[in-house]
């Protein structure tokens, strides 16, 4: 008999992950293969939440001569396609689903609110948030911190390009090597790239621990919620 280590999860996919080997835009297959694997955390009754990252198709910093605030709110947006996409692969496969956005867009998804949120977790619907926290110089690895915490989320599963934290970026250098368990304050003293400073002080305040693994080896996210170690766990501990 498996045990579920954490009954309820906030998956953190970052936009980069869903565009697959392309690096920009959407990969249908990976959107189907996550869904998938979110699939199985539903059927073993984990109540799953998802943020959903935008870079795949705009990032505010990038914007270059543009109004920040602008060029932060088309980054937003962009969470939201990619939150209908994933919303699509899931529904396809029989997973009941809810996109709540930060931004109101009535048509096309439920206002954040989160009691309704809660009672959509309790009824096994997965709940994908979009728009971020729906305010410019944010990031959507806060949103995660953020919503994690109002939904008593017991772990963010960060899903990353890369198995885990690294000293130093395990692509540009061979010797890199990597953590299996870090505190949180070890990661802002060191300034390892796990979220950014805001996401990580709030998950530190907190206590949530935050799994960084990746998502290019198939099974992982049932692994990680099994307590498997798969990659990088961070936490006050
Ligand atoms: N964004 C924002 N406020 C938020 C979340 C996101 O302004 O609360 C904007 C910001 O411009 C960011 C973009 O949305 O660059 C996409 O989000 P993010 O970069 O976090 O996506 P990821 O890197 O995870 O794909």
């Amino acid at each position: 008999m498996e045990t579920i280590k954490y009954k309820r999860v906030m998956l953190k996919l970052s936009g980069e992950a869903l565009a697959g080997e392309n690096g920009f835009g959407i990969d249908f297959e990976v959107t189907n293969r996550i869904a998938k694997e979110i699939k199985e955390l539903v059927d073993m009754g984990v109540e799953v939440g998802a943020v959903v990252g935008g870079g795949n198709i705009w990032r505010g910093r990038e914007g270059g001569d543009m109004d920040r605030t602008t060029a932060d709110y088309m980054g937003m947006l962009a969470t939201c396609v990619n939150a209908l996409a994933l919303q699509d692969s899931l529904e396809r496969i029989g997973v009941h689903t809810r996109v709540q956005t930060a931004i109101e867009m009535r048509q096309l998804a439920e206002p954040y609110i989160r009691r309704k949120a809660m009672r959509h977790l309790e009824k096994g619907r997965v709940v994908i948030f979009g728009s971020g926290t729906g305010n410019p110089y944010f990031s959507t690895d806060t949103a995660a911190s953020l919503r994690a915490a109002e939904i008593e989320a017991e772990a963010i599963l960060l899903a990353k390009k890369v198995d885990g934290v690294y000293d130093k970026d395990p692509h540009k250098f061979e010797d890199a090597t990597k953590f299996e368990k870090l505190s949180f304050i070890e990661v802002l003293q060191k300034g390892l790239q796990v979220m950014d400073s805001t996401a990580s002080s709030l998950c530190m305040d907190n206590d949530i621990p935050i799994i960084v693994f990746s998502l290019d080896q198939p099974g992982n996210i049932k692994r990680a919620i099994l307590g498997e170690n798969i990659g990088t766990i961070v936490s006050n501990d």
